[in-house]
C-alpha cells in the first residue's frame, strides 16, 4: 500500500486528538507508528496510554518545553530551533522503519522559525513510498497543503475557552 500524506488544521479543537486517533487505528492494524510533538512540552494524558502500546506506537517530544514562543528569550528560541531540527532528524532517520509518522504541531514549527518549511517540504516530497505522513497545526503552509492527499481544516465555530472554562485534564491534556 503506498503511503499518504495527511493535514489536520484549522483554529478549533481536534487536530492532534485526531491524529492520535489515526494513529492507534494505524498500530491496531499492524502498522508501526511513531508520533514526534513539536513545540509542547510538559504531559498529556494520552502519552500514558501510547506508552502501553509500546513498540507499535512511540512518541517522542521534547518535555523540558515549559514556555510559549513570545516568552523566549533570543537564546532559548536558538535552543529550541536546535531543538526541534533534533527531534526532525528522528523523523528523517525513522522514515524507513516506520509505517506512520505523525509531526504533531509542525505547522506551530514552523509559524515559529524554529524549523524551515523547505526542511519540511522535502521530507515530505522525498518521503519513502510506504510511509503514511500526518501533521498537525494551525496556519498550514500553502505549499504543504498542495502536497498533502488529506487536508482537513477544523474551524472554531464553539470553544468553551470563550465562556472562561479553562482547559481540562482528559479533555484538552
Ligand atoms: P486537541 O489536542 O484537543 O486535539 P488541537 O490539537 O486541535 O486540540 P491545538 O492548536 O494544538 O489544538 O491547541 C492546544 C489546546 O488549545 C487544546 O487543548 C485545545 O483544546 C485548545 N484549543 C483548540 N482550539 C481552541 C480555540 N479555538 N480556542 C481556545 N482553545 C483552543
Ligand atoms: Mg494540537
Amino acid at each position: 500500500m503506498d503511503g499518504l500524506v495527511h493535514i489536520y488544521t484549522g483554529n478549533g479543537k481536534g487536530k492532534t486528538t485526531a491524529a492520535v486517533g489515526l494513529g492507534i487505528r494505524a498500530a491496531g492494524s499492524g502498522m508501526k507508528v511513531l508520533m514526534i510533538q513539536f513545540c509542547k512540552g510538559g504531559s498529556t494524558c494520552e502519552e500514558l496510554v501510547i506508552a502501553q502500546l509500546k513498540p507499535a506506537f512511540e512518541l517522542l517530544k521534547d518535555k523540558k518545553i515549559s514556555k510559549f514562543t513570545w516568552q523566549m528569550t533570543e537564546e532559548e528560541h536558538k535552543q529550541m530551533r536546535e531543538n526541534t531540527l533534533n527531534l526532525f532528524n528522528l523523523a528523517i532517520s525513522s522514515a524507513n522503519n516506520k509505517d506512520m509518522i505523525i509531526l504533531d504541531e509542525i505547522m506551530a514549527a514552523i509559524s515559529a522559525g524554529f524549523i524551515d518549511e523547505k526542511l519540511v517540504f522535502d521530507f515530505v516530497k522525498n518521503k519513502p513510498s510506504h510511509l503514511e505522513l500526518v501533521m498537525t497545526g494551525r496556519n498550514a503552509p500553502e505549499k504543504l497543503v498542495e502536497l498533502a492527499d488529506y487536508v482537513s481544516e477544523i474551524n472554531a465555530v464553539k470553544h468553551p475557552m470563550t465562556k472562561g472554562i479553562d482547559a481540562r485534564k482528559g479533555i484538552e491534556f
